[in-house]
């Protein structure tokens, strides 16, 4: 939402044409204010800026095409019976006339329209009985002027490119649809669009030709013209951007302020060891890396590193010799993942690796008994445990370190700035250590490099960008609900050659809502009508983690078949036997959701398979894309939908498949809002709008590094401007 800061905190009453319920209905979206309303952007827009005469309207019948024709209404007549009553207005110019249908609200629009009245309409054109016809047409109703001819004034909902405003249900009910809106947007720009001032430095809108914000924000909502719009959309992206990089400008600073950190030793007999053992050799990405993290770890400066690799790139084994490190110069680490399941697989083998090595690993997750809750806490607080693995169950209360060094987050995106901070303090508040932890953290949804130094500001970035050998890519297929039976056949025979297979599903329960197949009625059906004797199991969320505990082990040791699971297997589950990944109702799911579900398979040295299951009219998907405008919400959800399959057809690699997520949800869904403290970008996209991007992040570098306080007069506007979205970051450079 834009910027609540304003000090144009207009109350929505005083607009024509909002009153209490309407406002009440904009309260629910975030929209309080006049200013709040302006940056409520249209979702898309129609072109009807194509006016014909009438004469020439059959050209476009069926072609889907919208255009726009300026009539005088000449007839205005219900007819039909009962069933198919409709009411038909005849509208005509000098070269001929056209029909305007209506199945709805007939006796609305026969009150509302007079014959002799000019009306300029828009919509698409069809063929009825060989006479040309618009069904529920756009309408604007034109004042006729002086000599008989239209008044410009009077297009609102025709003859231009025309918004379109996202609505929700209550807006619906409130009777906000993009038609009212349209008529409150023209309304606010008339009243209030002069009140807004400008809050970028002059020279900086010159160096970048940015339009003012007054005409950005006139022009986003009626543009004159696709010229005017894209300036528009261009300068108001800008400011996205920018409040973007003041964040992360801002962290930076914040980081650099931090007390010092740890030297580690980085000759390390452990780690050593470790990759002796090991019955494979290190990738030289991995090898690579660990250079770099160790050079970090032996200055005195905190690390705060971001180590990005696909699924199955070996991160975890990364983290792991740095942990080592640690240990042996005498420090405390700990491992946060972001489910229980993950935690434990951790430790698991953590420990596994560690057989031969004299370091005390512990679990810390929730829901443990309280005696071995309390043992544990007991043993990390004395510094005795050595390697803590853990869920966000390690930053809460109560748990305290004798003396954390390094830490660990694994799967960024699920966790914030805020609990990767939370967990940093947990170091000893003791006298005896003096330095922050190093902090590592990883992300299998990477994004590119270039964008990764853009975006995380306050994070240097290393990328693993290797897999193992002897890994084949997984091979990816899309199979349509009635294919179905292709998809058990497939899976029979991969069971037969002794190979596992998942089959997840978005939901757990049926619900009424969303006609999704849950897990537990799918699993009770696969069990007993389709693979009656396979070995078929079951896991999801809501079991408690002991049972997903051993139902994961006897997986492990092959002792199912089939496991039916939702999107608890999403991140890291390490099976390597498992060779196919059935993803049903394929479409609900987000494309890193996808691409880490299909990470879970071609983890051996078999071929594996990712089946992707879909409804039919996404078969469409198999063949290449063709390029069509965007016309309404509807059909760009769709699209968005196909892309994100094509995506997972096309891509094995993680950090084009990230890339085109990014492009598709834009930051603030990709990494989370909330938890990240991102602004979220209503128009700006990270990968499509890269040059720009870089722009801003210079220009707002440049402010916070000569007035890091936004207090110099000409940034005074800037931090008005942007107050709400800031003061988290300005208030971490106060107490930093
Ligand atoms: P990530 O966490 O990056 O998804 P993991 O660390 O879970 O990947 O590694 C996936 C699997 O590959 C693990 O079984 C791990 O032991 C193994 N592995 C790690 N590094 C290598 C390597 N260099 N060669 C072969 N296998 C490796
Ligand atoms: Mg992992």
């Amino acid at each position: 939402m834009g910027s609540k800061s304003s000090k144009y905190e207009s109350p929505l009453q005083y607009i024509k044409g909002v009153g209490p319920k309407r406002a009440e209905a904009l309260n629910e979206i975030g929209i309080h204010t006049v200013e709040d309303l302006l940056y409520y952007f249209p979702r898309a827009y129609l072109d009807l800026s194509r006016v014909e005469k009438i004469r020439n309207v059959r050209r476009f019948a069926d072609t889907g095409e919208y255009i726009t024709v300026i009539g005088q209404v000449r007839r205005i007549d219900i007819i039909g019976g009962r069933f198919k009553q409709r009411l038909v207005i005849s509208l005509g110019d000098e070269t001929g006339t056209i029909q305007l249908v209506f199945f709805q609200s007939l006796y609305y629009y026969k009150r509302a329209f007079d014959v002799g009245e000019v009306l300029a309409v828009s919509g698409r054109v069809a063929a009825f009985m060989n006479r040309p016809q618009m069904v529920h047409p756009s309408i604007d109703r034109l004042e006729v002027g002086g000599e008989g001819e239209p008044t410009l004034e009077g297009f609102l909902h025709t003859a231009g490119i025309v918004p379109k405003y996202s609505t929700t249900e209550d807006l619906r009910n409130a009777k906000l649809e993009s038609k009212s809106f349209r008529r409150i947007m023209k309304e606010v720009i008339e009243q209030f669009l002069q009140n807004i001032r400008e809050f970028m430095p002059e020279s900086l809108i010159g160096r970048h030709r940015l339009v003012s914000l007054q005409e950005a924000l006139r022009s986003i909502h009626f543009p004159p013209s696709y010229q005017l719009l894209e300036d528009a959309r261009r300068r108001l992206k800008f400011d996205e951007l920018f409040a973007l990089q003041l964040v992360l400008a801002l962290r930076r600073k914040s980081v650099k302020m931090d007390s010092p950190g740890i030297p580690f030793n980085v000759q390390s007999k452990y780690a050593r060891a470790l990759v002796d053992s090991l019955p494979f050799q290190l990738t030289r990405a991995q090898i690579h890396v660990i250079k770099e993290i160790a050079e970090d770890m032996k200055s005195s400066r905190p690390m705060n590193r971001l180590l990005q690799g696909d699924v199955g790139s070996g991160k975890t084994l990364v983290a792991l010799i740095a942990m080592l490190i640690a240990v042996e110069t005498g420090y405390q680490a700990a491992f946060m993942a972001p489910t229980e399941i993950l935690a434990e697989q951790h430790f698991k083998t953590i420990a596994g690796f560690f057989k031969e090595l004299p370091v005390n690993v512990r679990l810390l997750v929730s829901g443990q008994k309280k005696k071995l809750r309390t043992d544990i806490l007991e043993d990390i607080r004395r510094g005795t445990a050595q390697i803590v693995v853990g869920t966000h169950a390690l930053i809460q209360e109560g748990v305290e370190f004798s003396n954390l060094g390094f830490v660990v987050v694994d799967e960024q995106h699920r966790f914030g700035v805020a609990q990767r901070l939370a967990l940093k303090e947990k170091r000893s508040a003791s006298a005896s250590q003096s330095g922050f932890p190093d902090v590592l953290v990883m992300t299998a949804t990477p994004i590119p490099r270039t964008l990764a130094l853009t975006l995380y500001g306050d994070l240097d970035v290393s990328v693993l960008d290797e897999m193992p050998k002897n890994r084949k890519p997984v091979r990816t297929v899309l199979k349509t609900e009635s294919e179905r039976q292709s998809v058990y056949q497939f899976v029979r025979a991969q069971v037969t050659l002794g190979r596992q297979v998942f089959f997840v599903y978005p939901l757990v329960e049926e619900s009424e809502k969303v006609d999704l197949k849950a897990a537990t009625v799918a699993f009770e059906q696969l069990k007993q009508e389709i693979f009656t004797d396979l070995r078929v199991g079951l896991i999801h969320g809501k079991l408690p983690s002991e049972e997903k505990d051993s139902i994961m082990a006897t997986f492990k040791a092959r002792e199912i078949d089939i496991l039916v699971a939702t999107t608890v297997v999403e991140v890291g589950i390490d099976v390597p036997n498992a060779t196919v990944m059935v993803i049903e109702h394929s479409e609900r799911f987000g494309l890193a959701q996808l691409h880490q579900l299909r990470g879970r398979v071609g983890r051996g040295s078999e071929q594996s398979y990712c089946l992707l299951i879909a409804p039919d009219w996404l078969a469409s998907v198999r063949v290449p894309e063709k390029k069509q405008p965007v016309l309404n919400e509807e059909e760009d959800e769709k699209r968005v939908v196909e892309r994100r399959l094509r995506a997972m057809l096309e891509f094995t690699d993680g950090f084009k498949i990230a890339e085109i997520d990014l492009e598709l949800r834009g930051p603030g869904d990709f990494f989370g809002t909330r938890q990240s403290g991102m602004p979220e970008l209503q128009l700006a996209n990270l990968v499509t709008d890269a040059e720009l991007l870089s722009k801003a992040r210079e220009e707002a570098f440049n402010v916070i590094e000569q007035d890091p306080q936004l207090r110099l007069p000409e940034h005074q506007l800037i931090r008005n401007h942007y107050q709400e979205r800031l003061k988290d970051s300005l208030s971490l450079l106060q107490t930093g």
